[in-house]
C-alpha cells in the first residue's frame, strides 16, 4: 500500500528539482569525477548555443568559443572532464558546423579541417589541464611551506617566551640574593648592579653606570682597584681586590670584589660577572686586633725597658750608694788635720772596687741577651718581618707612614731566636716611624730589605726618609740610656745590638744618601 505522502507529487525547490532530486544533484557534485561531466556539458552547452547564434554573423565556421569551453573545463574539472569536453564539442561541431550539417557523417573535402579541430581541441585541454596542475601544484608548497613558516614562528615563539621567562627568573635570582651584584661589558665598563648594590649607593643605574663606578670608591682606592680591574681586563684572568664603597649616607664601608669573566669557546669574553661582599665588620675587627698588638707590642717593649730600668737602677743603686759615701769618707779623711791619708786610700780603693762593681752589674745585663741560646730555631726572617709588618701597619697608616718591603724571595734561612730578633725588627721600625714623625718630609716611607750575603748568611735593611742623624752621635746612639727623644729611654738599640751580637752578626747605621737613615744587621747562616 502506498502512503498518501509517497502519492503526492514531490516539492518543487528555487531550481524546480523535486528534494530526491536535489539530493542526488547534489552527490552528483560532490563526487569529483561527475561534477568534471557537468562542468564539461555546461561549458560545451554554452559554446554551442552562443556559437549557433554568432554564426548567423560569419562565413565560415566560428569554433573558438568551443577551444575556451575545452579549456576552461580542463581547468575547472581536470583532465579527465577535458577530455569529455572535446568528446562533447567534436560531436556539436560535427553535427552543428561540419557539412554535411545536421549529420555525424563527415566530407572528404572537410575531414582534415575537422581532424585539425580534434587535435587542437585535445591539444588545448591538456595544456589548460597541465596548466592547472601545476598551478594546484604552486599552490600546495606554497600551503606547505606556509604552514612550515606557521610553525617555526610558533616554536620561535614559544623559545622567545622561554628565554623571557629564565631571564626574568634569572632577575629576580640577582634580587633576592643577598649579595651585591655587578656586571661588565667586555671592555670593562659596568653595564649592570643589582638592586642591593643601588640600594647601598643610593644612586640609579645610570649614575653609576661605566666610568661613574668609580664616583662611589674612596678616592684612596681608585687607583690600586684600577690597576687590577685593567691587569684582570688585560690577562682574561678572574678579578679580585678589597675596596671602600660610599653608601646612601656618605660613610665608606670595606667590600670585597669577586669577578669572573665569561668567555666564547673561542677564549673572547663577552662580559664580566661579579660580586661584593661587605667585609666591614671583618676589617674592623681586623684593625681592633692589629691596634691591640700594636699597643701590646709598645706595652711590652716599655714594661721591658721599665723592668730593665728598675732592676738597673736597683743592682746599680748599691754600689753607687757606697761610691757616694766612700766619696764624702775621703773628702773627710784629706781635710782631716793632719789629713790621714792611708784612710783616704783605703775610700778611694772602695770607691775603685764599687765602681768596677756597678760595671760588672751593667756587663751582667748586656749579657743577660747572650746568654739566651735555648730558644734558637731554624728561622725564615722574611716570614718574621711580614708578621711584624701586619700589625705595625695600622699604626703606620694612623700616621700616613707607608711601610713597603723588598724581600728577596729565596732568602736563607738562619738559626736564631724568633722573638728576640723580631724584637730588633720591632725597634729599626719603631725608631723609623719616630724618626718620620718628627721629620718635616712629605713622603713619609719605612723601606724593610732581606738579602742573601756573601758568603753565608742574610742581612736585614731599614730604611726611612726621617730626620736621620748626625755624624756626631752615629756610634753613641749604640750606648745604653743614649736618646735624643724626650721620652726615649736609650736602650732600644743597645738592646738590639746585644742581641745581633749573640746570633754572631753585626749591626750598625748610616745616613741615607738621599736623606733620613739606613739601619743594617747581618746574621750568618750557621750561629
Ligand atoms: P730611644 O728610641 O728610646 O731613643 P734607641 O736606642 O732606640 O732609644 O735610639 C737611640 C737614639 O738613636 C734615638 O734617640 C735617636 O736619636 C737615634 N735613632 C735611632 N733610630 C733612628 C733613626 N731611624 N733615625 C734617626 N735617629 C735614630
Amino acid at each position: 500500500m502506498h502512503s498518501i505522502e509517497s502519492a503526492a507529487p514531490a516539492a518543487r525547490n528555487e531550481h524546480g528539482r523535486s528534494s530526491i532530486e536535489d539530493a542526488l544533484w547534489r552527490r552528483a557534485l560532490a563526487n569529483p569525477l561527475a561534477r568534471g561531466y557537468v562542468i564539461a556539458l555546461f561549458f560545451v552547452a554554452s559554446a554551442l548555443l552562443v556559437t549557433l547564434f554568432l554564426q548567423r554573423f560569419f562565413q565560415y565556421p566560428f569554433l573558438f568559443l568551443f577551444f575556451a569551453a575545452v579549456m576552461a573545463t580542463a581547468w575547472f574539472g581536470g583532465t579527465g572532464a577535458g577530455f569529455f569536453a572535446v568528446l562533447l564539442s567534436t560531436i556539436a561541431v560535427d553535427y552543428f558546423f561540419v557539412p554535411p550539417f545536421h549529420s555525424f557523417a563527415v566530407n572528404a573535402t572537410d575531414g582534415a579541417y575537422f581532424l585539425a579541430f580534434v587535435v587542437c581541441a585535445v591539444a588545448a585541454s591538456w595544456v589548460s589541464s597541465s596548466k592547472k596542475k601545476d598551478q594546484a601544484q604552486l599552490q600546495e608548497a606554497r600551503d606547505r611551506l606556509e604552514v612550515r613558516v606557521a610553525e617555526r614562528t610558533a616554536a620561535l615563539e614559544r623559545s622567545n617566551a622561554e628565554l623571557r621567562q629564565r631571564e626574568q627568573q634569572l632577575i629576580l635570582l640577582t634580587e633576592v640574593i643577598p649579595q651585591q651584584i655587578w656586571r661588565g661589558a667586555a671592555d670593562g665598563s659596568i653595564d649592570y648592579c643589582n638592586q642591593r648594590l643601588l640600594d647601598y649607593v643610593g644612586r640609579t643605574m645610570k649614575e653609576v653606570r661605566g666610568e661613574r663606578f668609580m664616583e662611589i670608591i674612596h678616592p684612596e682606592d681608585r687607583g690600586s682597584l684600577r690597576q687590577s680591574w685593567e691587569r684582570a681586563l688585560s690577562s682574561s684572568l678572574p678579578f679580585e681586590g678589597e675596596f671602600r664603597v660610599c653608601g646612601a649616607g656618605g660613610q665608606y664601608r670595606s667590600f670585597f670584589t669577586r669577578g669572573v669573566p665569561l668567555q666564547e669557546a673561542t677564549g673572547n669574553i663577552l662580559s664580566w660577572y661579579g660580586t661584593n661582599t661587605d667585609i666591614e665588620e671583618l676589617k674592623s675587627a681586623e684593625r681592633a686586633l692589629m691596634r691591640t698588638q700594636a699597643e701590646l707590642a709598645y706595652l711590652s717593649r716599655v714594661l721591658t725597658m721599665g723592668e730593665l730600668t728598675a732592676s738597673i737602677a736597683h743592682e746599680v743603686n748599691q754600689p753607687l750608694t757606697a761610691v757616694v759615701a766612700f766619696g764624702n769618707a775621703c773628702l773627710e779623711w784629706l781635710s782631716a788635720d793632719p789629713p790621714n791619708l792611708e784612710e783616704a786610700r783605703l775610700a778611694a780603693g772602695r770607691i775603685i772596687k764599687d765602681g768596677a762593681r756597678a760595671g760588672a752589674i751593667i756587663a751582667r745585663i748586656r749579657a743577660l741577651f747572650q746568654k739566651e741560646r735555648a730558644a734558637k730555631s731554624q728561622l725564615d726572617m722574611n716570614d718574621v718581618i711580614q708578621e711584624l709588618i701586619v700589625f705595625l701597619r695600622h699604626e703606620a697608616t694612623r700616621h700616613r707612614i707607608s711601610i713597603q718591603t723588598d724581600l728577596d724571595p729565596g732568602l736563607s734561612q738562619i738559626k736564631g731566636d724568633r722573638v728576640q730578633l723580631q724584637q730588633v725588627v720591632l725597634n729599626l721600625i719603631m725608631n723609623a716611624i719616630d724618626a718620620l714623625l718628627e721629620a718635616a718630609t712629605c713622603q713619609k716611607e719605612v723601606l724593610v730589605r732581606s738579602r742573601n750575603e756573601n758568603p753565608t748568611g742574610i742581612r736585614i735593611v731599614v730604611e726611612d726618609s726621617g730626620a736621620g742623624f748626625s755624624p756626631e752621635i752615629a756610634e753613641k746612639i749604640f750606648n745604653p740610656f743614649f736618646t735624643t727623644k724626650s721620652e726615649g729611654i736609650g736602650m732600644g738599640l743597645s738592646i738590639s745590638r746585644s742581641i745581633v751580637e749573640s746570633h754572631q752578626g753585626r749591626l750598625w747605621a748610616v745616613p741615607r744618601p738621599s736623606g733620613g737613615s739606613i739601619f743594617q744587621f747581618t746574621i750568618p747562616e750557621e750561629t
